[in-house]
């Protein structure tokens, strides 16, 4: 028996915290945790074929994901972030990065060749372990990832709450039976749209630094928070001190989306590398795309497919969504 299954058999704690809901490894599920299990996977299925189908009937094209790049997110600064370890490997003489997020790759690929472009991406991020209790925090998990050339913001936001609300409602006819199973046929009612919006610095006098928190309990129905100081690549409009970005927040879930208009200027993008020490000899390709202005405007989002799958599931960990369970600190054999 490895370390993980005792953590998990025992309910024992990690820094002091109790782990009751972390997932245990498929081959340990008992025959109502398998049922459980294949009703939250005919959810993720489902969700998988709406959204992809509903990107393709909007004429995305669908790239195919990659795992190691000189260049990946560099996930600073963004307050949500809390990485342990990077992953940083060397393979014919050359130093790669696993993905953090497929950011750069999709401003590149819309800049040079697809107008709207969608990735289901594999991310490893190895989240901090006391991060495992959370239940929404995972160590590898995949974004469905799109980007459209020349679009706003608000465009990029109507077209997330179609897919939920659109998204919902076909689930309801297509998995009753399921949700009925997962306690959650009652509960997951289709949002009104457009959904409602927040402005960061408003939370931030309403509720103090720790806003999201406070405000997930509050909510009933998804809702968007804008403006929030992150990584180079979103737009800031350094006048007006304003991000042309936003967040996708679920209630009592969090998080599930993060997307933004984006940089495409060299001097804007060098000169926040250089504000936030970020190491730009990571970008050099970005970087020289945008000094020979073949970057182009862009807006998009990625949407955490697990986190989004777990509260249309009403899972008690993310962990549970994933066939086989990747929680931070608690590496299984499979
Ligand atoms: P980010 O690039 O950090 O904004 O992440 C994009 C989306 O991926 C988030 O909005 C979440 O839905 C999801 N996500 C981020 N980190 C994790 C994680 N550790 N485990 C599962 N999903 C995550
Ligand atoms: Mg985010």
């Amino acid at each position: 028996m490895g370390p993980k299954t005792a953590i998990v058999q025992a309910g024992l704690t990690i820094n002091g915290r109790r782990l009751n809901e972390i997932p245990k490894p498929l081959p340990q599920l008992s025959e109502s945790e398998i049922e459980r299990k294949l009703c939250i996977s005919r959810v993720m299925t489902h969700t998988l074929g709406y959204l992809t189908g509903r990107l393709l009937d909007n004429k995305f094209e669908w790239l195919l994901p990659v795992m190691f790049s000189r260049s990946t997110d560099p996930l600073w600064p963004d307050p949500g972030a809390s990485i342990e370890k990077r992953i940083e490997v060397e393979i014919y003489g050359k130093t790669v990065r696993t993905t953090l997020s497929m950011i750069i790759h999709k401003m590149v690929a819309c800049s040079l060749a697809f107008e709207k472009l969608f990735i289901l991406s594999p991310n490893a991020r190895i989240e901090r372990r006391d991060r495992a209790d959370s239940g929404i925090h995972a160590y590898e998990f995949t974004q469905l990832d799109f980007e459209m050339r020349g679009a706003s913001s608000k465009t990029v936001r109507s077209l997330v709450e179609g897919l939920i609300s659109g998204l919902i409602k076909s689930l309801r006819d297509a998995l009753r039976h399921e949700l009925i199973h997962l306690g959650r046929f009652g509960s997951l009612i289709v949002p009104e749209t457009p959904f409602r919006v927040y402005d960061r610095k408003e939370l931030e006098t309403r509720f103090g630094e720790n806003y999201e928190s406070k405000l997930l309990v509050k909510i009933h129905e998804p809702v968007w928070i804008t403006n929030i100081p992150r990584e180079f690549y979103d737009f800031e409009d350094l006048d007006r001190d304003i991000w042309d970005n936003y967040d996708l927040l679920l209630p009592q879930y969090g998080e599930v989306l993060s997307g933004a208009r984006r940089e495409w200027e060299y001097n804007k993008i060098f000169g926040k590398m250089k504000r936030d020490e970020v190491a730009a000899e990571n970008y050099e390709e970005l970087l020289k795309l945008a000094g020979e202005r073949r970057l182009k405007p862009s807006a998009g989002a990625g949407i955490g497919v697990e986190r989004l799958v777990s509260w249309l599931a009403g899972a008690k960990h993310i962990g549970e969504v994933q066939t086989f369970p990747r929680i931070p600190g608690a590496v299984y054999d499979l």
